[in-house]
């Protein structure tokens, strides 16, 4: 058995202990295993710590068995066996975990008191963590009355404990959940008359130590509700890259950070009009070009008009805005075809008035884009598809446009 002293000594950065065992592990990985340690292995949603032991990089802690084995890169001194060796914690990253791990346990007591939501999963991520609360939905007006809740624990500095207990002690303790079954002695967590649960991992000492706990957002998951959520130093440098963030966009529109969402909304209103604008002109000026499309289309000897034509430097909506107006001429096929403006994308669009119909206009589209190595497909009166291969569109529209006269006047 480990010595656990990360249990005992939360904040011991540095220890020593001896070297008890060297476990041949895979890929060159040697397991130590020592009489006493203060690196935490992973367990109850907390990772591992990482630091190192004499000058061994250690890279991930796990227990099996009582033994707690810190696996480094061998090979590893074998003279070392049954000597005392130094260890040393990545503190930062440590006292990180430690913030999001308490502030999870402050933030999931918030919930359970103001809401009555139990949470039901935890999640510490390296850049944020996540808890799943068993609830119908959550409002801005709850979160921040939680977050209130949360905060006010932080700034009134309440000590945060452990003590093991028998799991037939729970009901003794106002517990958030009950214990499981199978535990045999467990580890309460507690922090008086807010806050009582069974965890493994390494704690604050007092909530101060947490800093701010900061809900960023939620979203709904299956039966439950996942908050995603910051503390300490996290919500420090979430809000200065939110300050960053709002200083930049203030620069971007000219205004002031108090007055960011007004420019951003006349910002918007204005991009709106100038696309309906841009819009109304689109459609005046291809009107135009499809009467004279129309003008000069040749006609199939059974009385179709058909027009083939590739628009360059056009959006797919620029093709269906043509093909629209083009379709106001009756008895008309429409094989178009836009390039975008880096020659990289074609959109086809194959189309036919209903006086016009005979040549099924999905078939023959697939037809055409197979030939480009696109996709695409439709009805028999309208079809729609692209490929980035550019170069030999105008061609195979010529070659489509023949083929549809030949079925037209074929039969
Ligand atoms: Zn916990």
């Amino acid at each position: 058995m480990t010595k656990k002293l990360f249990y005992e000594l939360p904040h011991a950065r540095s220890f020593s202990a001896t070297l008890t065992e060297i476990i041949p592990g895979e890929g060159g990985c040697l397991g130590l295993v020592l009489d006493a340690t203060a690196f935490y292995p992973e367990g109850g949603g907390q990772p591992s710590d990482t630091g190192r032991i004499q000058d061994y990089p250690v890279l991930a802690v796990k227990e099996a068995g009582g033994k707690v084995i810190h696996i480094v890169q061998g090979p590893v001194d074998a003279a070392l066996l049954n000597q005392t060796v130094t260890g040393v914690v990545d503190w930062p990253r440590r006292f990180d975990h430690m913030q999001q791990h308490s502030g999870q346990h402050i933030l999931s007591a918030a919930f359970h008191h103001a809401l009555q939501a139990a949470t039901i999963g935890f999640h510490l991520g390296t850049e944020s963590s996540q808890i799943d609360l068993k609830i119908d939905g959550l409002t801005e007006d709850a979160a921040e009355q939680v977050e209130r809740i949360a905060n006010e624990m932080v700034f009134s500095n309440q000590p945060i404990a452990a003590k093991w207990i028998d799991p037939a002690q729970a009901a003794e303790y106002p517990l958030r959940k009950p214990p499981a079954k199978e535990m045999a002695i467990a580890r309460l967590i507690y922090i008086p008359d807010f806050e009582y649960s069974f965890c493994c991992g390494t704690h604050a000492t007092h909530t101060g130590e947490v800093g701010l706990i900061k809900i960023r957002h939620w979203e709904r998951r299956r039966d439950a509700v996942r908050v995603d959520f910051v503390c300490g130093g996290r919500a420090l440098r979430d809000y200065q890259g939110k300050n960053r963030l709002a200083a930049r966009l203030s620069g971007k529109l000219s205004s002031s950070v108090d007055l960011l969402e007004a420019a951003v909304d006349q910002s918007l209103l204005k991009c709106e009009l100038l696309t309906r604008e841009l819009l109304r002109t689109k459609q005046a000026l291809y009107k135009g070009v499809a009467a004279q499309l129309a003008a000069q289309a040749a006609w199939t000897e059974v009385g179709v008009r058909i027009v083939d034509h590739v628009l360059l430097g056009a959006s797919p909506q620029d093709v269906a805005l043509l093909a629209k107006e083009l379709l106001q001429h009756p008895k008309t096929i429409v094989l178009l075809a836009g390039v975008n403006e880096g020659n990289t994308k074609a959109h086809l669009m194959f189309a036919a008035t209903g006086d016009a119909a005979g040549v099924h206009m999905g078939r023959r589209l697939q037809q055409t884009l197979s030939q480009l190595g696109g996709k695409g497909g439709g009805s028999a009166l309208s079809a729609q598809g692209g490929c980035t291969d550019t170069s030999k569109v105008a061609a195979a529209l010529a070659q489509a446009k023949a083929e549809v006269m030949a079925e037209l006047d074929g039969r």
